[in-house]
């Protein structure tokens, strides 16, 4: 687990072990910098402190050595009990004491007796004194210039003792001595923030900065030493030196040593650097305060943890910059991707539309909500000649309007702009650019982008010249076979007719007999009579002629575009005269919602006429308050239903489709054509007629045309 960690994160890793090794190099170099400029600053103090001290030596050097040399000196000693010339001596040592600074001067003589001094007029005169054990005494005395630090036997007071012997000739009459005191040396030294030790040949320290340690020795001094010391009370009585409580370590590589020791009750850590005085025997330390050595260290530790951190958050934010560029890069290439995968669908949806678009046989029109043409597909253009360049752009009236339907086709436009064009579409004629006409029927939708936005109209227009071209033959496919089934029937009516026309040519042929008989009698009122039936006779002959005429041939019949309800209006007018005769009335309920029909006036009145006056004739037996006839218009989806009903007898069941037959009739000078009549006219008209029972007795006749589109 550690293993694998250690894998996956060992850049990481290596790279926080790199940081720790350069700060902690970091800190060692500031370290040893900051001790390298803090012991060069102690050899300087050292040096400096020493040329304090040889100067304050050298400056009282010559003072034996000249006294040495002084007559009175010498005449003192050759006679010390003369007083005039002790005198004489103590005022020549007070006058140099005074002059050189020095602590005191005196003259001791081969005894060690001492005969004149510079403080031979205070309490603490030397003179009188014996200083025959004094270590300076006895180099002295031997011919040797006596050097030694010590305490004053006399005062107490420590001082750097010169002895000088005073010769004559090659005999030694005495020494002359003279003091220096350390003590301005040493208040400077104490001044120091930091503490400076002077130590003694045998180690022991006899000037410091830090009192604890006056008398204490580096190393134990022998007992031998000790014993000397002692013995020379060169520090008063003290036989015993404690060893100085420090604790050294070396520093390799470097001059001096680190000291760490209680100052002033405080456990202090300092740089110390020992220095000889060879001309003395004395060995200086002066010391630094280590601390700002570990301030540097540490502050070069901190600089450097500084560095690390910054130089890792700088690392970190290139790498989280370099890892966003890369997911940028990678985010844009996955936009490419799509972009490119969009565009090759798009590209697809695109050429699959063109080639429905192509292979639409259905035109379609695009056109903004003001009418100006934004598409066309290529099926539109073949319908009407026109290029997609020609008709983009285009407002109304647009180029294939049909001229004759000008006024039309801006009505339906118009229309279709303001969504009202009709729900199951409409014919519209169009202009072909090369002139012929074209056939269409129109459906419009509206036109709503992506975001819901009405933005016009769509058109889908079909060319529907063929269907109507075949509608057109086989309507007349149609008439010609009503007309062919016609004539098949006229042979089979040849015979009826022969039949029905029997009975009037008889009745002619008769009366006319009978005429030529009266008109040779002269009986004019009989005659008249008998002509007037051969009058009658001769009219019905002639119209059943003539009824059998129309109905072999209603070609003549002229179509147009007509409003029923005029039409049975028109009826009623022709009818009333009759209805008044007959005292029927006739109620005209007219439900048609105003709609036209394609067809021939004459034929449909006489459709109407015929079936009111079966009507009235079925009514002839009942009483007068029955006969009422109704007429309705009404219409049902694209079709119109005209019935006639009347208070009758009723038709039964089994005659309801041979009252239809031609000669089929009832009544007693009936001619059985009239309902043959309605239905060929009827279904010319594209409709068909039948009989039912009217609730509450009589027979309804209705009869259906279709409403024109
Ligand atoms: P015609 O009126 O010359 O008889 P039609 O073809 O008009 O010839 O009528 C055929 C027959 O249908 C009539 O003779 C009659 O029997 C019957 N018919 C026609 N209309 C009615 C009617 N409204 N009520 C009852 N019967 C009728």
């Amino acid at each position: 687990m550690a293993s694998s960690l250690f894998r996956r994160h060992w850049r990481a890793f290596a790279a926080a072990a790199g940081a720790l090794v350069l700060i902690a190099a970091s800190g060692e170099w500031a370290g040893r910098r900051e001790l390298l400029s803090k012991t060069q600053a102690l050899h300087q103090a050292a040096s400096a402190h020493a040329l304090g001290l040889r100067g304050l030596v050298e400056k009282h050097d010559f003072l034996p050595h000249a006294a040495a040399r002084h007559p009175g000196v010498h005449a003192l000693l050759r006679a010390p009990d003369n007083p005039g010339l002790r005198s004489r001596a103590n005022d020549y040592f007070a006058d140099l004491q005074a002059t050189t600074g020095a602590a005191a001067l005196y003259l001791i003589d081969r005894n060690g007796l001492t005969l004149a001094s510079s403080n031979w007029n205070l309490p603490s005169s030397f003179v009188g004194q014996n200083y025959r054990q004094r270590a300076y005494f006895e180099d002295a005395i031997q011919g040797r210039r006596g050097f030694f630090y010590g305490l004053g036997l006399t005062t107490g007071q420590s001082g750097l003792f010169i002895a000088e012997p005073v010769r004559e000739g090659s005999a030694i009459l005495g020494v002359v001595v003279v003091k220096i005191s350390l003590e301005a040396l040493q208040a400077t030294w104490m001044s120091g923030a930091d503490p400076v030790v002077l130590r003694d040949s045998r180690g022991i320290v006899f000037l410091s900065a830090v009192p604890e340690w006056l008398f204490h020795s580096l190393d134990p001094v022998s007992a031998a030493d000790a014993r000397w010391v002692a013995e020379h009370g060169q520090y008063g009585s003290r036989a015993h030196f404690d060893v100085l409580p420090w604790t050294r370590k070396p520093l390799p590589g470097a001059q001096g040593y680190v000291l760490r020791a209680v100052v002033e009750g405080r456990k202090r850590e300092l740089l110390a650097l020992d220095t000889l005085l060879p001309a003395l025997g004395w060995t200086l330390t002066v010391t630094s305060n280590m601390q700002e050595v570990v301030q540097a260290r540490q502050s070069a530790l901190m600089l450097a943890t500084l560095a690390v951190a910054l130089l890792t958050l700088g690392v970190l934010y290139w790498r989280l910059r370099d890892k966003r560029f890369e997911e940028q890069r990678a985010a844009r290439l996955e936009l490419e991707r799509r972009v490119e995968e969009r565009t090759r669908d798009l590209q697809e949806a695109h050429a699959f539309r063109k080639a429905m678009e192509d292979s639409l046989l259905v035109g379609m029109r695009a056109r903004d909500p003001e009418g100006k043409i934004i598409y066309v597909n290529p099926a539109l253009c073949a319908m009407v000649g026109y290029s997609a360049e020609e008709l983009l752009g285009c407002r109304p009236p647009y180029p294939y309007w049909h001229p004759d339907d000008l006024e039309k086709q801006a009505r339906e436009s118009d229309d279709a702009l303001r969504g009202r064009a009709a729900p199951h579409g409409f014919e519209s004629r169009i202009r072909h650019k090369d002139g012929h006409d074209v056939i269409t029927m129109v459906y419009a939708a509206p036109l709503v982008d992506a975001g819901g936005v009405h933005r016009g109209w769509m058109s889908s227009v079909v060319d529907i010249t063929a269907q109507k071209q075949a509608e057109a033959r086989q309507r007349d496919q149609e008439l010609r076979l009503q007309r062919s089934a016609r004539l098949a029937s006229v042979g089979e009516m040849a015979s009826t007719l022969a039949h029905e026309l029997n009975q009037p040519l008889m009745a002619l042929s008769n009366f006319a007999v009978a005429a030529r008989a009266l008109a040779a009698q002269g009986s004019p009122e009989i005659l008249a009579g008998a002509l007037d039936e051969i009058v009658g006779q001769s009219q019905r002959a002639s119209e059943i002629v003539k009824r059998v005429r129309a109905f072999i041939n209603p070609q003549r019949a002229q179509y147009e575009s007509l409003a029923m309800a005029g039409v049975i209006t028109h009826a009623k007018v022709l009818l009333e005269l009759e209805l008044q005769r007959q005292g029927a009335s006739l109620r005209l309920v007219l439900e048609d919602g105003g709609a036209t029909v394609r067809g021939d006036r004459v034929l449909l009145e006489q459709v109407l006429v015929n079936l009111v006056q079966n009507a009235l004739q079925a009514m002839q037996d009942q009483p007068g308050q029955r006969r009422a006839i109704e007429l309705a218009c009404r219409r049902a989806g694209q079709v119109l239903h005209i019935g006639v009903a009347d208070h009758g007898p009723g038709i039964p069941p089994e005659q309801r489709e041979q009252v239809f037959a031609p000669f089929f009739t009832t009544k007693r000078d009936g001619l059985g054509l009239g309902l043959n009549i309605c239905r060929t006219i009827v279904e010319a008209h594209g409709g068909f007629i039948g009989v039912e029972d009217r609730p509450g007795g009589g027979a309804t006749f209705t009869f259906t045309l279709p409403i024109e589109p």
